[in-house]
């Protein structure tokens, strides 16, 4: 009886944990110039040959969209 239960709580955490797994998944991620100040969607011509980050880090490091990404934000 004891086993189950214990398979049954190890079976749980592994669930949780592949359920918090997928939500870093989700992360928006963007490229930063740290020369312009100025951070890139993936799909934006800039952004290649730039340095990775999640989107909130880039907004507290006070980085703002370029041209391109900001129109294609709105
Ligand atoms: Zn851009």
């Amino acid at each position: 009886m004891l086993k189950i239960i214990l398979a049954i709580v190890v079976s749980i955490i592994l669930v949780l944990l592949i359920l918090k797994d997928k939500k870093k998944g989700i992360i928006n991620y963007v490229f930063i110039n740290q020369k312009t100040k100025k951070y890139h969607q993936k799909k934006c011509p800039y952004a290649k040959n730039l340095k990775s980050i999640s989107f909130e880090a880039a907004i507290k490091e006070d980085y703002t969209p370029c041209k391109i990404c900001n129109e294609e934000k709105n």
